[in-house]
């Protein structure tokens, strides 16, 4: 599957990296707004594909996307010294606006898949400008937070993280929710699974796993300015999941019609992707508590998206 990358900064490289190292792409096109960039990326990916599965990774302009059946889009601006929030969504809209109308000359049917961030509201962003439908604009959303949840949990339990079905939803961010009440590890309830194991789920254990998960960004931020590889991982395998049409539960970021009474709000939820994206949506069974956090998060997401619009 040919798969293009539009943005080859740090998230778009570790994606083509990925994605060469996993196997995941017969072809795949890097494009930047910087050209040089875009090229030595490309050739330094390209540099490990000999210790890893055939695949042909270039650079170039919007044309060489023709025929790619998905598109990652991780282009984006940085914040300016006191820049709000907001007006930084207003120029990534605008990048991605851009980025989307080249793209769709190219390769009008290509899914995309959007890491840029604030993912959520990008997400919705990118849905508005390319007229797809909507299970096939998907945002990375909390499939990383999923993956961390789990694992902390699996480290906590004493079991592999693939044993743990557990998920973050809502908003990739500050407002996103562990769900707790909705986790299964192997095929029991987390707390008859920690009670047969001895290893009860205190309150200070569940502080300390929802923290560690909730603040796992700021803490690489603070050590390396910027989080790449687990992203990047992280949309490698969501390509996985269409190339193969895996038909896989992952928790990504799609606009969706209705949540905890929020409506059309682009968040992550569990959702089967396949080879037509995501065609289905789960709704775990969450705690009253979580329910509100979970409403909450979408109208903070609402509120943004509707912001720019
Ligand atoms: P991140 O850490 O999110 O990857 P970077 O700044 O490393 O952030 O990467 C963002 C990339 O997006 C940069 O390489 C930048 O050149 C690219 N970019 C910004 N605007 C555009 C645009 N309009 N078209 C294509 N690429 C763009």
């Amino acid at each position: 599957m040919k798969v293009g990358i539009v943005g080859a900064g740090m998230v778009g490289s570790a994606a083509g990296y990925a994605l060469a190292l996993r196997g995941g792409a017969s072809e795949i096109v890097l494009v930047d707004k910087s050209e040089a960039l875009a090229r030595a990326q490309a050739e330094d990916i390209a540099h490990a594909v000999p210790f890893a599965s055939p695949c042909q990774v270039r650079s170039g302009g919007y044309a060489k996307l023709d025929g790619a059946e998905i598109v990652i889009l991780a282009a984006g601006v940085a914040q300016k010294p006191g820049e709000s929030r907001l007006s930084l969504l207003s120029r990534n809209a605008d990048v991605f606006a851009q980025v989307i109308e080249g793209v769709q000359k190219a390769a009008p049917k290509a899914m995309l898949l959007v890491a840029s961030n604030p993912v959520d509201v990008m997400t919705e962003v990118a849905l508005r400008a390319s007229g797809l439908p909507t299970g096939q604009v998907i945002g990375s959303g909390t499939i990383l937070d999923t993956a961390r949840f789990r694992s902390l949990l699996g480290g906590h339990l004493g079991i592999a993280a693939q044993s743990v079905h557990a998920y973050v939803l809502g908003e990739h961010g500050d407002s996103e929710v562990l769900s707790w009440a909705s986790a299964r590890a192997g095929a029991l309830s987390l707390d008859e699974f920690a009670d047969q194991v001895r290893a009860p789920i205190t309150d200070a254990v569940r502080a300390e796993i929802d923290e560690a998960v909730r603040r796992a960004a700021y803490r690489i931020i603070e050590g390396k300015g910027a989080t790449w590889y687990g992203i990047g991982a992280g949309l490698a395998r969501i390509v996985h999941a269409v190339r193969d049409d895996q038909r896989s539960v992952l928790s990504v970021s799609v606009v969706t019609p209705q949540v905890e009474g929020v409506e059309n709000v682009a968040l992550s939820l569990p959702r089967v992707v396949g080879r037509d994206g995501v065609v289905e949506t789960l709704m775990p069974a969450l705690d009253p508590g979580e329910a509100k956090a979970l409403r909450a998060s979408a109208e903070m997401l609402k509120e943004t998206a509707l912001g720019i619009s």
